[in-house]
């Protein structure tokens, strides 16, 4: 067995040993939100804004952006488990700033393995062959933090499926502080139209 297979299974095993009451958990988020992040390993949602099991949907993926699969959750989380409130959070020394669609579409064109970040960016260490397939994917990367917090509230906001009453909260998590940031103009352009219903 794999060295972290066996650590994640044995702590499970103390985590299943003391897991309580939380088997009657309801499937609905209790605290009626949800945050769109990055799957950065040092950020930790459930740390950062203070959550526990059964409070929020946590929606991650690269860079933590609206992408259609993001905003199909988010749409679900809405709609059928009934959130209030949602947040985009990127964050400083984000992995997506460190490449574009060209550089990660050249490496896996050369080959699969992992590339090494150096001073210079990505470059292939691994042998080939690698695929073209690469160029079929969007990769959603990141040229500047606030600007895409911002661009993905509003795609979020102007999306036919979300409705206007929710508000759309932009944030940048600093991973030098673990602070939170707001991004105005993001929170701005995420606005709900109306909150009558509190
Ligand atoms: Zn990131």
């Amino acid at each position: 067995m794999s060295k972290v297979l066996e650590e994640v299974l044995a702590a499970n095993a103390r985590y299943a040993a003391q897991f309580g009451k939380k088997g009657s958990l309801g499937m609905p988020p209790a605290r009626r939100f949800a945050i769109l992040t990055c799957m950065d390993a040092r950020l930790d949602p459930a740390k950062f804004a203070g959550l526990s099991e059964g409070d929020a949907h946590i929606i991650r993926n690269a860079g933590g952006r609206a992408s259609d699969d993001a905003i199909r959750s988010l749409v679900i989380s809405y709609k059928l488990l009934g959130t209030r409130e949602w947040f985009v959070i990127h964050h400083t020394n984000c992995g997506m700033e460190f490449f574009t669609n060209d550089v990660i579409r050249n490496l896996l064109a050369q080959s699969l393995e992992t590339a090494r970040l150096t001073d210079a960016g990505f470059t292939d260490v691994g042998p080939g062959p690698g695929s073209r397939a690469a160029e079929y994917i969007e990769w959603l990367t990141i040229r500047d933090q606030e600007r895409s917090v911002t661009d993905d509230v509003t795609r979020i906001r102007t999306h036919p499926l979300v409705p206007a009453s929710i508000p759309i909260y932009g944030y940048l998590y600093d991973v030098a502080t673990g602070r939170l940031i707001e991004v105005r103009e993001a929170t701005a352009a995420g606005r709900a139209v109306s909150e009558t219903e509190g």
